[in-house]
């Protein structure tokens, strides 16, 4: 199965995130339910491995953080802007909840993540029709925030991909204390 460590977001934030969803001509907007923040991606394991990987995330003793959206980014791929994404606001205690993560998926096993820690939560994919609407459109949203919003939970994911959007599943929530 294909896993990774998230969170699944509040309904505050999910609310505020919905107002991003304006015209903006060729992008093809993340379904409501796809709404996520990944700390940490596990990709393909085993069933072995994914018992390791929820014990290592059970024996975590993580803490409640304040979430705060803010801003709005682009991924881009061989020069090409192909995602639309919301910021995290940067803060010590989800750099290091993240930290605990990352140190509890090499207890599981996992080779060490290389790509620095870059939170965001997807929004949209990019066409190439929508890249000319694009500076606009960031313009238009760039003040965008959420949050702050207590999260008191980590979610192990597990994701399906197909043909149109991927299939999250929320397998097992693990509280911060
Ligand atoms: P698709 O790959 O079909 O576009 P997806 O990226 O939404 O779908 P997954 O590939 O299963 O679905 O990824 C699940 C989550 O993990 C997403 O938030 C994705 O951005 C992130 N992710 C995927 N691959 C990596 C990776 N190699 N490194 C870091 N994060 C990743
Ligand atoms: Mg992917």
């Amino acid at each position: 199965m294909r896993l990774f460590v998230g969170i699944d977001l509040p309904h505050e934030l999910r609310i505020e995130l919905a107002s991003l969803r304006t015209s903006l001509p060729g992008a093809r907007w993340v379904p409501e339910e796809n709404w996520h923040l990944t700390l940490r991606f596990v990709g393909e394991v085993t069933p072995n491995q994914a018992e390791d990987v929820d014990l290592a995330l059970a024996t975590l003793r993580g803490k409640r953080f304040a979430l705060t959206l803010t801003g709005l980014g682009t991924h881009t791929r061989n020069g090409r802007e192909v995602a639309l994404w919301a910021g995290v606001e940067r803060s010590p205690a989800l750099e290091h909840l993240q930290n605990k993560v990352e140190t509890a998926m090499q207890r599981a096993g996992l080779a060490p993540e290389r790509k620095r820690f870059m939170p965001h939560v997807t929004v949209a994919r990019l066409d190439i029709i929508s890249e000319a609407k694009l500076p606009a459109y960031v313009q238009a949203h760039n003040l965008f925030r959420a949050g702050p919003v207590e999260i008191d939970h980590l979610t192990l994911f597990s994701s399906q991909l197909g043909k149109e959007a991927a299939v999250y599943t929320p397998e097992v929530a693990y509280p911060l204390g």
